[in-house]
């Protein structure tokens, strides 16, 4: 049975000050929720301050990027080891870092392993764009993705990650995939892709969370499709009114 997982992806928002507040309204707000995990994802500034305002609680911390090497001459980049003292989680390959920044499968791949050899959980996202959409390429381009991001992993290894299925047409534009598209992309792009990489217990232990524009208004119709385990969620997760709201109403859908 895999436990759901919401995580909030705060990108390049919010000061340390800013970024307290937020933490400690949804430590308040979210205190009595106990059957799904949640986690917060600041920038590299908030971590510490964030990570400290959340210890103890049921919010767990998260960092959105981090290079693969232990330590060294790398200019601006932030290291496993350093990010294993603040944060639990590490957000890794997300679009916004593949379109901007360079990351490849490649890249994704080798921040993975880096990830998983320091004990933390490594949130890989994947998703197509809508030019591949449109051109009918989001299943072959998915299954691109999730060859290149478990390229070497074992079995064992395979289970502790944690993948987002993000449709890059839905981030941050107020659309979203349909639930059951979706869905049939998580079971035929990843899950089938999974059983044949490794084995049935495999793809089905693995959560793989949906993101674009999931806001209170429209979680319930998401986790409750078969293979969707939660939500990674960007603009909505920067108010406690909005992301408690999601996490709100996914607990009230599944116990409903
Ligand atoms: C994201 O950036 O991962 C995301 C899903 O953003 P939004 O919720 O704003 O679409």
């Amino acid at each position: 049975m895999r436990k759901p997982f919401i995580a909030g992806n705060w990108k390049m928002h919010k000061t340390v000050a800013e970024a307290l507040e937020l933490a400690d309204g949804l430590r308040e707000s979210l205190a009595d929720v106990a059957t799904m995990d949640i986690a917060v994802c600041p920038t590299a500034t908030a971590l510490h301050a964030v990570s400290e305002a959340l210890a103890g609680s049921n919010i767990g911390v998260g960092a959105q990027n981090m290079y693969w090497e232990e330590q060294g001459a790398y200019t601006g980049e932030i290291a496993p080891p350093m990010v294993k003292e603040l944060a639990q989680y590490i957000i890794i390959g997300h679009s916004e870092r593949r379109e901007y920044f360079g990351e490849t499968d490649e890249t994704v791949n080798a921040k993975i392993k880096a990830a998983l050899a320091h004990g933390l959980t490594p949130i890989v996202c994947i998703g197509e764009s809508l030019e591949q959409n449109e051109a009918g390429e989001t299943v072959s381009f998915v299954r691109s993705q999730i060859h290149g991001a478990f390229a070497g992993l074992s079995a064992s290894d395979a289970q502790k990650l944690v993948l987002a299925y993000e449709p890059i047409w839905a981030i941050g534009t107020g659309l979203t995939a349909t639930p059951e598209s979706a869905n049939a992309t998580i079971r035929t792009a990843i899950r089938d892709v999974l059983k044949a990489l490794y084995d049935e217990e495999t793809a089905e232990a693995i959560r793989v969370q949906y993101g674009g524009s999931v806001k209170p208004n429209n979680m319930a119709e998401f986790i409750v499709m078969p293979d969707i385990d939660g939500a990674l969620v960007g603009g909505a997760s920067l108010t406690v009114e909005a992301f408690s709201g999601i996490i709100k109403n996914a607990v009230a859908a599944l116990n409903g």
